[in-house]
Order: structure tokens, then C-alpha cells, then sequence
């Protein structure tokens, strides 16, 4: 059965866990690959997506015998289709064919893409009324009320990725949302923790994408250097716990060993702690509420010595301050926040724009966004989408003027 069968055996029916991967091909995708792999027959893989990847998705999809795999660039559906052939398995390519690849019924679903891409498979995912494990936070930064409401209406589990969240969610006891004061969120800081303002201006793309203690993909690493991943965090887990912005805090921890703390109205803090890894949180994420074997370094206390703790600094890194301006603003703000970041986050990585460009691409982009448009948080992925597109038309006309 596995490693993990005979620990999770009795959940069901004894049949296999139908599980699909979206985004099976990045950073998360393959971690997830390496827990699924462990669990053996345990669980059975359904459908996996890629962007471009063709060749890596098809090994990936004929490794676990699954039913569809997809890649979200249509002109590698040739590629993915000659890859693919004899194996039995459905090539899909396109908008319609990550839906097709997240409309496969599953028990258990990664939303692992990156960016805005992943927010049409997510919801139709979700629409199944399974369990969505949710990595990807762009979902409920850039509409968190629509996904949360419309899970709740497909009767869908949402389960944390974000090893943050997750962390938050372990500390979570049985007394109920009124016991919580507040939820803090550590960050490591990033590579630039200790640069001045000076050498941030000429930080490089190659030196941002070096981050201390995470491997991760490229957008999610520039924003953990930017400190905007950990401003993304906030609105991530105001939607995913049902807690106001002021209930929100953030403090540097740049051994990333404590993954967040819960404050309850006793004085009482509960926090999750463990080794950066992110196949911890997502086995928690498919095993819950029980636990399975991971291979994860185990956390020796004497070795890491000490813990340390500051807190942001603004003036450096202005990211956080701006997404709890959008937080507290609400309607559409985030959403235009999450677009203007992600054309800045690109602008940067293609040597487009400088570090601190990347906060006052966002800050600009928020402050010209017609008013009028601001107002009425998403109901959909359609109307996400659409504020998204307007913003990041906006983003690329405001960067042509910047340089
Ligand atoms: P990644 O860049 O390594 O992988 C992204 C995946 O999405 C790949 O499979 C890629 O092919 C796919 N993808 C990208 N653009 C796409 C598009 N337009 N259409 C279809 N598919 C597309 O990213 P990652 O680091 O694995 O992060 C994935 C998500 O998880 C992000 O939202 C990130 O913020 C979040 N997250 C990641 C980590 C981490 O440790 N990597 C930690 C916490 C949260
Ligand atoms: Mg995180």
C-alpha cells in the first residue's frame, strides 16, 4: 500500500485517492509529486497541467498513469500529443484544456499554478466539492471573498499550502474564531534582509532570485525579496480565516523555523514550527486531519541555536505597507494590486525595471486605477479577470514611462 496507505486507509471507501496536480510541473507541483509518490497506491493521479513544459508534463503524466494532462500554451499541445501517444492518456492545450484537466473529478486537488494563470482551473476545481489544497495565493489575493463563498457553495474544503497558513491552521485549537487576537505571520526577509536603500536600487534579478531558505519559483521568490509575498500572505489569510486586517501581523524570523503564530485572548500563543520545507505542509494539506511520513529534514533546536525575531522595515520595503493599503481599501484593490505586481515582478526578472521599481510600479498602478473601479470587490474569476486585465494594462502603459 505504500507509506502512507495504511495510515490513511479507512478514510474511505479503500479505493485509491483520485488526485489531481495543477501546476504539476513547478516548484510546489514537484514536491507534491515526491509526497504523492511515497503514499504508492494510496492515491491514484488524475490530471496534471503545465504551461509550456510539454516534454516534462508528459513523463510526469505517464509516470503516474493519469487520465488527462494539459498545457496551458496551446502551441505546445502538438508536443504534449506526440509525447503522450500510445500511453492512453487525453492531451489538452489551452484555456479550455487546464478546465478540462480541473473538471476531472478528483478528491483532492493541488492549485499549484503561478500567478493570476491559475485562477479559472482553481475555481473549476473547486466547483467539484472536493478539497482544494491552495498554493496558489493569487487566487484569494486577487479575489478572495469569490473563491471563499464559492467554495463554501460547492461545499469544497479549502486546505493552506502557504507554509505560513498552514502553520496558522495547525495552531488553530477547537475554541473558535472569537478566541483569536491576532495571527502573525514570520518572514525570513529575504536575500536583501540587511541591504541598505542604496543597494537595493541596484539589486540584480540573479542576487533576488537567491533566496536564504527557500527553493521556490522565480515570481513567488522576487515577491519573498520584495516583501510583497508576505503582504499577498496577509490577504491570503484574512480570506482563509475569516479575520479583519487588524487582526494581521508580520514579524522577520529569518531562520524561517517558527512558520506563524495564533494569539489567543488569553495571553496563550500557539505556532508551528519545523525545517523550511514545503513537503511538510503539503502532506498536512492531503493527509488532514491526520498525519503521514515525510522525509523532511527534522528540526534539531541545538543546531540552529537561536531564533531571532525584528520587525519589517517600511522605508525598505514599502511591498507590505501596500498590500495592507489594498487590504484596507478592499473592492477591487487587491486584485489590482496582484496584477501590478505580477507586470513588475516580470518587468524586473527582464531587466525592465529596478528593485525598488517593482513597489512604486504597484504604488502608481493603485493610485491611477479609476476610482469608480475600485469599488465592489470580484463576484467571479470573469470579473477578477477583467479588473486584472485593466490594471495590467494600465501597469505596462505606466512602466513604458518609468525608464
Ligand atoms: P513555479 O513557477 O515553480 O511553478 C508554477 C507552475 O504553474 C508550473 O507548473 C507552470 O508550468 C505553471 N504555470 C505557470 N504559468 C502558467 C500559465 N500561464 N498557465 C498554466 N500553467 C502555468 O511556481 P511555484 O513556486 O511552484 O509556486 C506556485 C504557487 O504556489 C504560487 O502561487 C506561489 O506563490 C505558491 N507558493 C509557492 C511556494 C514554494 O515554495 N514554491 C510556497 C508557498 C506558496
Ligand atoms: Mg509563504
Amino acid at each position: 500500500m505504500g507509506e502512507h496507505g495504511s495510515r490513511l486507509a479507512g478514510r474511505g471507501s479503500g479505493e485509491p485517492r483520485r488526485l489531481t496536480i495543477l501546476g504539476a510541473t513547478g516548484s510546489i507541483g514537484k514536491s507534491t509529486l515526491d509526497v504523492v509518490r511515497r503514499g504508492g497506491d494510496a492515491y491514484r493521479l488524475v490530471a496534471v497541467t503545465a504551461n509550456r513544459n510539454a516534454e516534462e508534463l508528459a513523463a510526469v503524466a505517464r509516470d503516474g498513469k493519469v487520465e488527462v494532462a494539459a498545457v496551458g500554451d496551446a502551441s505546445q499541445y502538438r508536443v504534449l500529443k506526440e509525447a503522450l501517444s500510445g500511453s492512453g492518456i487525453i492531451a489538452a492545450a489551452g484555456p479550455d484544456g487546464l478546465i478540462e484537466a480541473a473538471a476531472r473529478s478528483a478528491d483532492w486537488t493541488m492549485a499549484a499554478i503561478s500567478g493570476a494563470a491559475g485562477l479559472a482551473p482553481t475555481w473549476e476545481a473547486i466547483r467539484q466539492g472536493k478539497t482544494i489544497a491552495i498554493a496558489n495565493k493569487e487566487c484569494l489575493v486577487a479575489a478572495g471573498q469569490a473563491f471563499m463563498q464559492h467554495a463554501a457553495a460547492c461545499r469544497a474544503t479549502v486546505l493552506p499550502v502557504d507554509s505560513e497558513h498552514s502553520a496558522a491552521f495547525q495552531a488553530l485549537d477547537a475554541s473558535g474564531p472569537e478566541s483569536i487576537e491576532k495571527i502573525v505571520l514570520t518572514a525570513s526577509g529575504g536575500p536583501f534582509r540587511q541591504h541598505s536603500r542604496e543597494a537595493l536600487a541596484v539589486a540584480t534579478p540573479a542576487e533576488a532570485l537567491k533566496h536564504p531558505n527557500w527553493s521556490m519559483g522565480a515570481k513567488v521568490t522576487i515577491d519573498s525579496a520584495t516583501l510583497m509575498n508576505k503582504g499577498l500572505e496577509l490577504i491570503e489569510a484574512m480570506h482563509l480565516f475569516a479575520v479583519r486586517p487588524e487582526q494581521l501581523d508580520v514579524v522577520v524570523h529569518p531562520q524561517s523555523i517558527i512558520h506563524s503564530l495564533v494569539y489567543y485572548r488569553d495571553g496563550s500563543v500557539l505556532a508551528q514550527m519545523g525545517t523550511p520545507d514545503m513537503r511538510t505542509p503539503i502532506a498536512y494539506s492531503l493527509s488532514w486531519p491526520l498525519r503521514v511520513d515525510t522525509p523532511v529534514a527534522r528540526l534539531d533546536l541545538v543546531a540552529v541555536g537561536r531564533l531571532t525575531f525584528e520587525a519589517p522595515d517600511p522605508r525598505r520595503f514599502p511591498a507590505l505597507e501596500l498590500a495592507r493599503r489594498a487590504m484596507a481599501t478592499g473592492g477591487t484593490a487587491c486584485t489590482v494590486l496582484n496584477a501590478a505586481n505580477e507586470v513588475a515582478v516580470e518587468a524586473f526578472l527582464a531587466g525592465r525595471l529596478s528593485f525598488p521599481g517593482i513597489a512604486e510600479l504597484v504604488e502608481r498602478t493603485l493610485g491611477e486605477f479609476a476610482h469608480e473601479r475600485l469599488s465592489g470587490a470580484p463576484a467571479d474569476v470573469a470579473g477578477a479577470l477583467a479588473i486584472d486585465g485593466e490594471a495590467r494594462d494600465l501597469a505596462y502603459g505606466l512602466l513604458s514611462r518609468m525608464r
